[in-house]
């Protein structure tokens, strides 16, 4: 960022709830299908029907709320949002509004090496919207269609304060919230299916100001790559626009990101009024203290706790620690690998090299892969007593991944075994000194440094099975005879 100014961020996201419902009808919530095929009287506003709480959309978002460390109310209020679009048949959104179900908390992140908490405004339910489709390739032309399979979808809408100061912060954050939301089971938090969304509002100020400057908010924020692209290039436009004498305007911005620009979607004048009211459908919603509580207890080890844990409990260093935790199933591996007698430090280094390396080559969850905790540790054990070399050890590991074979089976069916038997290896090297007799010969004159040379002779003439210190102990001492 330029000199004499610094940004202010606030973050809006929508999480999608992994409900088999909707928030309120018994219409299934789910990815893909037929257009409107997901629907009842509900979701298309029919006249008088009723909506209906969903019960488990309500334990998953106060799970979420306790997460992130919220004040939970014991009593909230929905509203109903008006605004007219096609993809919206009632003619309004249903949300809370002036009270929400849980205030405060906070987002913890670490950057640089540094932990805080970015502190939340609010949490608050509210139902999603379906979709217009306008893309000519699926309508045909100059028509819109419209698939109400979104429409009634629960959400929990996550506000932060004005306290996110850089792009990476938002990075961080974004990280940080959606990897809580998917140890929780709350959420599948994924932004490309379109079930975590983020809005950003971004203002810039001089450096000691105390008031903030107008804000803009930015949409249309589909990765967390663009989330940080986007907020990068709109810290720079405004500090442009008010060097040059100008004013931001209080706007909505587009993110384009093929032109990495923004461009204007609405201003301040055409900002929506939303005539928001209490809904007379739904009665307040009521969370008993004791039901909180319970919820409370229920909660499962967050990844800044797992954080916390594994630098006490096992000394890793701060980015491995970061790099387990991020995803539950990858913590979990690790956890149960170390369960199953694994060295803490060299079990997180086989995770981070080679079992993220075949999840991302095999793009299945890691939970579908063949491979075990407890199979690695078979194969640790292997390693560690000499019977075969770090080298086979990685190539039975992608079998294993690919097979779920047990390590000792593969190590039999494909020859690894390490040759460390003292005879086998003596008449091997032998026969390496027997065919090199040149390099014997200025080997002895003093160029020592043909001794590895030799190594990997024998390591060919093995297949990279043989032991290198019996290698090493047996070549120093027929080279010095
Ligand atoms: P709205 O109802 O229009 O979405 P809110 O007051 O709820 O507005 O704020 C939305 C988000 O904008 C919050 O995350 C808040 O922290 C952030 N925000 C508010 N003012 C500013 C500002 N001047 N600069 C940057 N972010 C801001
Ligand atoms: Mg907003």
């Amino acid at each position: 960022m330029q000199n004499g100014w610094e940004a202010v961020i606030g973050l809006e996201v929508h999480a999608q709830l992994r409900t088999k419902a909707k928030l309120f009808s018994s219409a299934p919530n789910g990815f893909g299908g037929a257009p409107n095929s997901r629907t009842t009287e509900v979701d298309v506003g029919m006249p008088g029907v009723l909506p209906v709480i969903n019960e488990r959309a309500v334990e998953l978002a106060v799970r979420a709320a306790l997460a992130l460390g919220c004040e939970i109310q014991p009593v909230s209020l929905f509203a109903r949002k008006h605004y007219f679009y096609p993809d919206l048949p009632k003619g309004y959104q249903i949300s809370q509004y002036e009270s929400p179900f849980a205030i405060g908390g906070g987002v913890p992140i670490e950057l640089d090496g540094e932990s805080r908490s970015i502190p939340l405004t609010r949490v608050h339910m509210e139902e999603d919207a379906g979709k217009s489709i306008h893309d000519a390739a699926v309508t045909g032309g100059e028509v819109t269609f419209v698939d109400l399979n979104r429409a009634g979808v629960p959400l929990i809408e996550i506000v932060s304060e004005p306290e996110v100061r850089s792009p990476e912060e938002a990075g961080a954050y974004l990280r940080s919230l959606r990897s809580i939301l998917r140890y929780l089971g709350v959420s599948d938090a994924d932004m490309e299916k379109g079930n975590f969304r983020c809005d950003a509002n971004i203002s810039v100020r001089r450096t000691g100001q105390a008031e903030l400057g107008t804000r803009v908010e930015l949409k249309n924020l589909n990765s967390f790559k663009f989330v940080e692209k986007g907020l990068a290039h709109e810290i720079e436009r405004q500090i442009d626009v008010l060097q040059e004498g100008g004013e931001v305007l209080q706007e909505t911005r587009n993110w384009n990101e093929s032109a990495g620009e923004s461009r204007p979607q609405r201003g301040k004048e055409e900002a929506d009024d939303y005539r928001y009211f209490p809904d007379p459908d739904l009665p307040p919603l009521r969370l008993e203290e004791e039901w909180v509580e319970a919820q409370r207890r229920a909660l499962p080890e967050l990844p800044h706790q797992k954080r916390a844990r594994y630098t006490a409990e096992f000394g890793l260093p701060a980015g491995d620690t970061r790099v387990l935790t991020e995803e539950p199933d990858v913590a979990g591996f690790f956890e149960s690998a170390v369960e199953a007698g694994g060295d803490p430090k060299t079990v997180a280094n086989w995770v981070m090299r080679n079992l993220l390396a075949v999840r991302a080559d095999s793009g299945c969850p890691l939970g579908e892969l063949p491979i075990t905790p407890q199979h690695l540790v078979e194969l640790l054990d292997l390693l560690d007593s000499g019977r075969i070399t770090a080298t086979s050890a990685r190539e039975i590991f992608f079998e294993m991944a690919r097979s779920g074979e047990r390590p000792e089976a593969i190590m039999r069916s494909e020859g690894l075994e390490a040759v460390s038997d003292v005879g086998e290896l003596e008449d091997i090297a032998k026969q390496v000194i027997r065919d090199h007799a040149d390099q014997v010969e200025a080997y002895r004159a003093g160029q020592e440094k043909l001794f590895n040379f030799f190594v990997g002779q024998i390591m060919q003439a093995t297949r990279g099975k043989a032991s290198p210190d019996a290698v090493r102990a047996i070549l120093t001492q027929l080279l010095a005879s």
